[in-house]
């Protein structure tokens, strides 16, 4: 099968989030897509905003009855920080061909991620271009960024649309989705200022927020 796996700090998940997880499914004929929330970020400095209770009950609630998109726990069961290289290691198997799914400003860090080389050895890579990212010079400034940080861990496919890993049979692979330009930082503080946030969010979403009282 071929498995998705997204990841995020889901702080909250919002229509960007799962628009990307809907077209990523259909354009690389997915079976599933694993939406992870993570346990602490390791990248972000003040941590996530609401609990990781909250956060996992929101991915939940978000991907109820979404044949294709599933919510996962095994971030958040794991505890600690959650490092990506961690959980594609433990969800190997030779009837999985796992799928990573990022965007673009997350892949331009990955060199700071732990053991980043061998993350190239557990997935393919699909990274999204979010709104203002797409284009082609985009593509050059990634093959820049690879070159210079990734020790050149991967070389462009002529024509292909994505990049050949060197040591590795996998692919990294970009792709446009609808342009949402819409970030969990921006919820987060509409929902401080007391601003709507509908449509921003799913509904049952944008209620657990609101009855827990989150973000204020
Ligand atoms: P924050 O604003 O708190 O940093 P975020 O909205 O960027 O959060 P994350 O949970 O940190 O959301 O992101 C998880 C993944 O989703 C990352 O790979 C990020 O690039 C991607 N992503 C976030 N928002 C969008 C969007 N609107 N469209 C496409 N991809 C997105």
């Amino acid at each position: 099968m071929r498995l998705g796996i997204y990841g995020g700090t889901f702080d909250p998940i919002h229509i960007g989030h799962l628009r990307m997880a809907v077209e990523v499914q259909e354009k690389f004929s997915l079976d599933k897509v694993m939406l992870i929330p993570c346990n602490t970020p390791p990248h972000k400095e003040n941590g996530a905003a609401a609990s990781t209770r909250d956060r996992l009950a929101m991915v939940r609630m978000a991907v109820e009855g979404r044949a294709g998109l599933e919510a996962s726990d095994m971030e958040i069961r794991q505890g600690g920080p959650s490092y990506t290289v961690a959980t594609l290691e433990a969800l190997q198997s030779p009837e999985r061909e796992i799928f990573f799914i990022l965007g673009l400003d997350a892949f331009l860090e990955i060199h700071t991620w732990r053991e980043y080389e061998r993350l190239f050895s557990l997935a393919h890579f699909l990274v999204l271009a979010r709104p203002w990212q797409g284009g082609r010079a985009e593509m050059f400034h990634v093959e820049h960024y690879i070159r210079k940080n990734l020790a050149g861990l991967a070389v462009p496919e002529p024509d292909g649309g994505y990049f050949r890993t060197m040591h590795t049979n996998k692919r990294i692979y970009f792709a446009q989705t609808t342009a949402l330009d819409i970030s969990a930082t921006h919820i987060r503080k509409a929902v401080n200022q007391g601003k709507s946030i509908a449509f921003l969010a799913p509904e049952s979403v944008e209620e657990y927020i609101k009855r827990q009282g989150l973000y204020l």
